[in-house]
């Protein structure tokens, strides 16, 4: 029976989204959180975009050294072979990779203006697939951007093209929200049907079904024979309306109504981090998690009503489908009242030293003491927002790759 894995792209749609971006010590903080949680692959970021190279080079080494470990880190491009060219170049160690190109009529048509027919467009995939492989690339994706507005037949003759070229997975995308569960079942059925490629769904939220699309989507491929792979953002930020929230897509997997008795995750999922990501992604983002987000929302447990009260105190399965225990919340949260000492940009190394104490950590000496702080310093010249413990713990274990992180040389 083929298997279901998950795709985070927060470390790339989340932070292409309009007004929102995180700094690269923040985006390897969500890759750390990801792989922890057991989710399958980080699509990573960009590797044609020199400000990411240095993150995506100390990312990969992190991966090497056993840190990021078994989570795929994963590159997106355009499906153009001087991109391909480019990353490599840029980030030579490059494992795993997508490659985007439009399928549909209308971005076909509204985007090349008539210089490009389909048959281009599979020319140019092809060529970008062949390229990505002798590169020697391991895993390889192609996008089908717009998918859900593109005719199936043609998507189909793309995705054996792929295929053949050596391409291991198809991503379907519902780039503009545009399907609705009973669609993409049959689109995604089919396609694995007829190409006998994994599947992956990328959707989103502009009509607000972006996760229950996500698990028609997955289960359309599943039986049609295929390993589904489903594209989630944590929180569900992304483009516009958003994304597959990571957590909503795990529990409707695992919780809702007779799919786990049928459907298989291809890896096992610890949703006892859920809380801390979701809690991690808001505070980077500057997004807070709406009230009645799932699993992590304030509502998410919260009961007033007689009725309910007096039923969940009497067996919390009367009202509450899962428990926040298994989503890692209930811990108490301690909140400074008093006399706060923080780290950051101007930091002196008495009050710093003081900060890395309460946090237990200590060092060899003075000048290694310095050198963790000045990393700190420009940690939140990048982020413009206090650090978060892990963060200043992260920092403190790994200095050398977050020297890397920080380090942008703009016109080199
Ligand atoms: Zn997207």
């Amino acid at each position: 029976m083929p298997k279901i894995y998950l795709i985070d792209v927060t470390n790339r749609d989340g932070v292409q989204t309009a007004k929102l971006g995180l700094s690269k010590l923040e985006k390897t903080m969500i890759n750390m959180y990801l792989n922890e949680m057991g989710v399958f692959q980080s699509e990573f970021g960009f590797p044609t975009t020199r400000h990411e190279s240095r993150y995506l080079q100390a990312n990969l080494e992190l991966a090497e050294m056993g840190v990021f470990q078994p989570i795929h880190l994963g590159g997106w491009i355009r499906a153009v072979i001087d991109d391909v060219k480019t990353a490599f170049v840029l980030v030579p160690g490059l494992k795993h990779l997508n490659l985007s190109i439009s399928t549909s009529e209308q971005m076909i048509s509204g985007k090349f203006r008539g210089r490009k027919k389909g048959q281009d467009i599979i020319d140019d995939m092809a060529a970008a697939v062949d390229a990505a492989r002798s590169m020697g690339v391991e895993s390889l994706g192609v996008n089908a951007e717009d998918a859900s507005r593109t005719d199936l037949k043609f998507l189909i003759k793309f995705a054996l093209a792929a295929k053949e070229h050596g391409a291991d997975r198809l991503r379907y995308c519902d780039t503009l929200g545009y399907d609705n569960p009973f669609t993409i079942y049959e689109a995604t059925r089919k396609l694995a049907k007829k190409t006998g490629i994994p599947i992956e769904v990328h959707c989103h939220g502009d009509l607000g079904m972006a996760v229950a699309n996500s698990l028609a989507g997955a289960k359309g491929a599943v039986d049609g024979g295929q390993d589904a792979y489903i594209n989630t953002t944590i929180n569900g930020i992304g483009e516009r309306a958003g994304n597959a929230d990571l957590l909503a897509v795990v529990l409707a997997l695992t919780k809702s109504k007779g799919f786990a008795d049928k459907y298989e995750l291809g890896n096992p999922i610890d949703l006892s981090v859920a809380w801390k990501i979701a809690k991690f992604a808001s505070y980077a983002f500057g997004v807070p998690i709406p009230l009645n987000q799932p699993g992590v929302g304030a509502n998410a447990f919260a009961h007033a009503s007689g009725i309910h009260a007096d039923g969940v105190l009497k067996d919390p399965e009367n009202y509450e489908l899962y428990s926040y225990e298994e989503l890692g919340r209930g811990e108490p949260v301690y909140v400074e009242t008093g006399r706060e000492i923080i780290a950051g940009q101007y930091s002196g190394i008495s009050g710093f030293s003081h900060v890395m104490g309460e946090l237990e950590v200590s060092f060899a000496d003075e000048e290694e003491a310095r050198e963790i702080l000045e990393l700190v310093r420009y940690a939140n010249v990048a982020s413009h927002r206090p650090l978060v413990e892990e963060e200043l713990l992260f920092i403190a274990k790994y200095p050398k790759i977050v020297r890397k992180l920080l380090t942008m040389t703009p016109l080199e």
